[in-house]
């Protein structure tokens, strides 16, 4: 079922493959309609994670980058949607003339099709696919369907099934249910996948007695019974299902060479996330904030700009909504080392982030605006530094006399809402000197985006000359990337998503000097009390 740590499973095995010079690639397929998340509202799907190549695709992409510290593709993402509408415009190209075109084979072709896609011409030894949903489901069937065909397709001994299911534990009697896993294998069996190995994840240490019962009732060797028990930290996963034997039963079924594991790196990591020392506190004031996985990405990159520093980041998640009075709620902003303003689309909640931006603008809080986050800072700093009172984003009101924020020219006359915004890898050049200099060390970055609105050129004089200086141009376009405030401790805003390409041993530059900032700021403040 979803939420079960899928996900994770497959980036760590990913990982504990490449420990052992097996080069991986990691898929997942989604049965939903959609052709992909990104016309999903967050509250339903948690965050939309953006591929290099403009993939608005599953967060899981977001773990299996982090796991195998690897750019992935939109081909590592495909949704019923996308197969139905390859499968649709087929037909209606006459691809398939004189056929009736059905789930099976068509749909499942086109499936299978989907695992070699995601190759790209790239050669790798193990393809980990992820399907989504729950055993049992009608619309996973066709993929159920496809990968238990595929292994007839590319011979027996290079296919394996991997079922990951919930071990429940129930309090009032002190003992883990095996019954539920008993009940999706025989399910699988039922469309004829036979799991080899059954990753249960547990609350508590599944018992040899419990464990030999699921090797009983579902034919599987004691090897392949791999124990996920919930882990503290996210990233020691790779770690407890080594010591389960997760990558060596999987190398010997697949008999493939079983490579000596280094994974000195990542303990290295675990050992640092063992022994944080010291807390910062980080304000992330947006309107998704109950449900944490729609700002998944940030939360991560924070945290790994923290492990560089050894230190603790704790995440205060702050509605925006709240803060639309601020001057009735400063208390919410008490604790706080630092503000982080995300993405997010339309208007509500925006008086809130303008209102918290001018608040760490004032008071010199490290401030770091993202995406939506960059473009309130600019509207802030139009309406309280230029005076320019009814300062907005075309976004937000149509009419406003001073659209310091203004929809794309190349995307006005755009209709469709998926998969039309300005997406994926562009170029910015950085001014040396400014802090955003600082922390890449370099001029030419890439970053990835997604968004349909700009900082207008026709205001960037007026604005620069006040203070708020644009640091990053994307110069193809002249369109502004980076603005920040040099008469501030840390005061950034971008027009892209630094998030998506941060990693748990290699924070992303501005990330981990937005952390730094905060820390200061954090020994000042309890200097102060
Ligand atoms: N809604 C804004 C835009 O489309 C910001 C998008 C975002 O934050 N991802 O430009």
């Amino acid at each position: 079922m979803s939420s079960l740590g899928k996900g994770i499973c497959a980036a760590s095995l990913g990982r504990l493959l490449k420990a052992r010079d097996i080069s991986v690639t990691i898929q997942k397929f989604d049965p939903y309609i959609n052709v992909d998340p990104g016309t999903m509202n967050p509250f339903q799907h948690g965050e939309v994670f953006v591929t290099e190549d403009g993939g608005e695709t599953d967060l899981d992409l977001g773990h299996y980058e982090r796991f195998i510290d690897e750019n992935l593709s939109k081909y590592n993402n495909f949704t019923s949607g996308v197969i139905y509408k390859t499968v649709i415009d087929n037909e209606r190209k006459g691809k398939y003339l004189g056929s009736t075109i059905q789930v099976i084979p068509h749909v499942t072709d086109e499936i299978k099709r989907s695992i070699k896609r995601t190759l790209q011409n790239k050669k790798v030894d193990i393809v980990i696919t992820e399907i989504g949903g729950t055993v049992g489901d009608i619309e996973s069937l066709p993929f159920l369907e496809a990968i238990r065909q595929f292994k007839k397709d590319v011979g027996m001994e290079n296919v394996l099934y991997v079922h990951v299911t919930y071990v429940p534990y129930l309090k009032t009697t002190g003992e883990l249910k095996t019954k539920p896993t008993q009940h999706s294998v025989k399910e699988l069996r039922s469309i004829g996948i036979q799991p080899d190995i059954i990753v249960c994840r547990s609350e508590i240490k599944l018992s040899d007695d419990l464990k030999n019962k699921i090797c009983l009732f579902c034919d599987i060797e004691k090897e392949a019974n791999i124990n996920a028990v919930d882990a503290k930290h996210l990233y020691e996963v790779p770690l407890m299902l080594r010591d389960e034997g997760f990558d060596s039963i999987v190398l010997s079924k697949l008999k493939m060479n079983n490579k000596l594991s280094n994974l000195k790196d990542w303990e290295k990591l675990v050992n640092t996330i063992r022994n944080l020392n010291g807390t910062v506190t980080i304000g992330i004031v947006g309107k998704y904030t109950t449900l944490k996985d729609a700002y998944l990405s940030i939360a991560e990159a924070l945290k790994h700009g923290g492990y560089f520093f050894k230190k603790n980041i704790e995440i205060k998640w702050i509605n925006s909504e709240i803060l639309d009075k601020l001057y009735d709620n400063k208390d919410y902003l008490s604790e706080i080392d630092g503000i982080l303003v995300p993405g997010g689309f339309g208007i509500r909640g925006i008086n809130g982030k303008i209102n918290v931006i001018k608040f760490a603008r004032e008071r010199k809080i490290p401030f770091f605006g993202i995406c939506l986050g960059m473009q309130c800072a600019v509207i802030e700093f139009s309406r309280n530094v230029l005076g320019l009172k009814d300062a907005n984003s075309s976004e937000f009101d149509h009419s406003t006399k001073n659209p310091v924020i203004d929809i794309m020219p190349e995307q006005e006359t755009i209709k469709n809402k998926g998969g039309t915004m300005r997406l994926g890898r562009y170029p910015c050049k950085i001014k040396k000197g400014s802090l955003a200099y600082k922390a890449y060390k370099k001029e030419v970055i890439f970053e990835r985006h997604r968004h349909r609105y700009e900082l207008n050129n026709y205001y960037r004089e007026l604005i620069e000359k006040a203070g708020l200086e644009a640091t990053g141009i994307y110069q193809e376009k002249n369109l502004v990337e980076i603005v920040e405030i040099s008469d501030h401790p840390w005061f950034v805003a971008v027009q892209f998503h630094p998030e998506f390409k941060s990693r748990p041993s290699k924070p992303h530059p501005l990330f981990r000097d937005f952390i730094s900032a905060a820390i200061k700021y954090s020994s000042l403040n309890k200097r102060k009390k």
